[in-house]
């Protein structure tokens, strides 16, 4: 080695001993600042310790209530996961019954649509009836007014329909006298009067002879105005207020005679008998006179209470069969 080679080393080597002089020292002071930071670390060991016991205990009771929250989120989660299971079931019936669901529900629809249907025309016609009774109701406010304003003469009106409907439902249209119906009515009443107070009661039932003979020689027309002259005729003899004459049946009639007893009821009938002989109606095929005619059956009795009034009508019935195949024309008594 020359000298130029060892002057080159020699201040290489100054150059590296430099370098690690400046190393040793930036160890040294690293060294310094190490047990600073030892020191110091030391002196407030105690209070960081104490503090992270602190933060640790503060870390334990936040994870405690994590871990309850985790624990009520797994239970919600698990009645999610239910009503999940549940639902994806109900869907499942409801995409397999699919078909079935939806014609029911059309079915339904349609029974819905009829009904809504049915109620507006139910309704169209409460409305109709609605106006129907209002106008009624007014029409019957009209009336009511009416009534009272002339509530008198109404009244009057009223009681004259009534007696004259009373009147009609007693008496035989064609012949003006009382009808079987009022008849009835009145013989009970009758024996029952009579009973209570003993006194007699006769009844007569005339019936006009031959007059079928009559109705086919002279007509229908004549027949009803006979049947309406014979009325008039024992009308005209039967004339005390108690007394009663009524249409028993077609050609038949019957007289009610109260506080009458066989002698009195057989000199009515005689009456009876003439006066019918003296309408004179010409009657040619008449087996007995030349005139209409009628055979009498009559009877008489005292009433006793409890006893049917039927008895007197059987009595009378009985009496005219008897006059009628003793010859007719004539009066027989039955008591
Ligand atoms: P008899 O002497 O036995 O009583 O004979 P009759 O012909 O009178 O009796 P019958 O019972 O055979 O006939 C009764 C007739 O009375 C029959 C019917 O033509 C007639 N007659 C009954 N009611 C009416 C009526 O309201 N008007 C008329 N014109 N004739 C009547
Ligand atoms: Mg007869
Ligand atoms: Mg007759």
């Amino acid at each position: 080695m020359n000298i130029l080679q060892k002057t080159t080393e020699e201040q290489r080597l100054r150059i590296e001993i430099k370098r690690l002089r400046q190393q040793v020292n930036k160890l040294k002071q690293a060294n310094i600042d190490l047990q600073i930071t030892l020191e110091t670390t030391v002196a407030h060991g105690d209070c960081i310790e104490a503090q992270l016991q602190e933060i640790n205990q503060q870390l334990q009771l936040t994870i405690s209530g994590y871990h309850q929250k985790y624990t009520t989120l797994q239970s919600v989660l698990d009645i999610i996961s239910r009503q999940k299971a549940d639902l994806e079931v109900i869907l499942q019936t409801t995409v397999e019954h699919g078909d079935a669901v939806e014609s029911q529900l059309e079915s339904l629809n349609q029974k819905l649509k009829d009904e809504v249907q049915a109620r507006q025309q139910a309704e169209l016609k409460l409305k109709s009836l609605l106006q129907i009774i209002s106008q009624e109701k007014t029409d019957l406010e009209i009336i009511m007014q009416t009534i009272i304003e002339h509530g008198d003469a109404v009244g009057q009106q009223w009681h004259d329909k009534a007696l004259y409907a009373e009147y009609l439902a007693n008496i035989d249209g064609l012949t003006q006298v009382y009808n079987r119906r009022k008849m009835d009515d009145t013989l009970d009443r009758e024996w029952q009067r009579m009973a209570r107070e003993q006194l007699p009661l006769s009844f007569i039932l005339c019936d006009i002879d031959n007059f079928k003979a009559y109705n086919d020689t002279y007509g229908h027309a004549l027949g009803d105005e006979a049947l309406r002259q014979v009325a008039l005729a024992i009308k005209s003899v039967v004339q005390r207020p108690g007394d009663l004459v009524a249409r028993y049946g077609g050609e038949e009639f019957a007289v009610i005679l109260p506080n009458t007893e066989k002698l009195g009821a057989l000199h009515i009938s005689r009456h009876i008998l003439l006066a019918v002989e003296k309408i004179y109606l010409i009657h040619a095929r008449s087996e007995i006179s030349p005139y209409l005619s009628v055979s009498i059956g009559v009877t008489s009795t005292f009433p006793q209470p409890g006893e049917d009034f039927l008895q007197l009508v059987n009595a009378a019935d009985e009496a005219l069969y008897a006059a009628k195949t003793q010859g007719k024309n004539r009066i027989v008594f039955k008591g």
